[in-house]
């Protein structure tokens, strides 16, 4: 089943530049999608259209089914990771994690269910009652991610979560978030500029430059024909 469907999606800046061409892409069910590019390409642009912080110029978008143009990013079936985290400092990690599910007014009871649910799966067991100032690069992403896993969307966004990781931490999280990804089997959209991420992460990889969509194939298939 297809999980994020964009078609002939158009993003046109101060009506006239052209960041997103007819980019028509489909994403299913479970797959982890890797969108790759150099810098200024519109990967980020292409990802805030999907999650609703950026307006679609011309184009249909739809996530789980549903057509999402018009609805706010709250309305819209996925969560988004970001490279700086965007923890909350003054909370534990436990605060974090179960913050959009308070928002939500879920108990306290269910709270703890889920939280412990998801620290289980990210190994942040015994980091709960920690504050994000303690935790490594790590472990901070991982609990962004449970941030991200709380709601179970229908999809993940993630905007070069590990751009800001330093080298060795980037290659142990790549494997990280990879294996964590199959694990949840949660419909993942990955932007990255970084080709050995694109390379080594995903099940398929979309190839954008300038705007326009290149490839779309698995990583064998673009090494063999790139
Ligand atoms: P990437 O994420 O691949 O680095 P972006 O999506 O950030 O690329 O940007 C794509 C292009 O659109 C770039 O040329 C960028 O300068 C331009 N752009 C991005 N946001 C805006 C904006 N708010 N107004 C005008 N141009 C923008
Ligand atoms: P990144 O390349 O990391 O995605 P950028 O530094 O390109 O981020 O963009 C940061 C912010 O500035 C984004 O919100 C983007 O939309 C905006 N932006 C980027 N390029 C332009 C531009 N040419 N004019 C106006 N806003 C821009």
């Amino acid at each position: 089943m297809a999980v994020v469907v964009l078609d002939k999606i158009c993003k046109t800046y101060g009506n006239k530049f052209h960041a997103i061409k007819d980019l028509s892409l489909t994403i299913e069910d479970g797959e982890f999608l890797i969108l790759v590019g150099p810098s200024g390409c519109g990967k980020s642009t292409a990802l805030r259209m999907i999650a609703g912080l950026e307006e679609i110029t011309s184009g249909t978008l739809s996530i789980g089914g549903q057509d999402v143009e018009d609805l706010p990013p709250k309305d819209r079936d996925i969560a988004m990771v970001f490279q700086n985290y965007a923890l909350y400092p003054h909370m534990t990690v436990f605060d974090n994690i179960a913050f959009s599910m308070k928002l939500a007014g879920k108990s306290k009871a269910e709270r703890e269910k889920r939280v412990n649910e998801i620290a289980k799966v990210l190994q942040l067991e015994t980091l709960l009652q920690n504050k994000p100032a303690h935790l490594s690069g790590g472990q901070r992403q991982r609990v962004a991610m449970g941030r991200a896993m709380v709601r179970e969307p229908a999809a993940f966004l993630m905007d070069e979560p590990l751009s800001n990781l330093d080298a060795k931490l980037r290659v142990q999280m790549r494997a990280e978030i990879a294996g964590l990804q199959r694990q949840l089997g949660v419909t993942t959209i990955y932007v990255t500029h970084d080709q050995t991420e694109a390379m080594t992460m995903g099940d398929r990889v979309a190839v954008l430059k300038g705007g326009v969509l290149q490839q779309v194939d698995t990583p064998k298939a673009l090494y063999h024909h790139p």
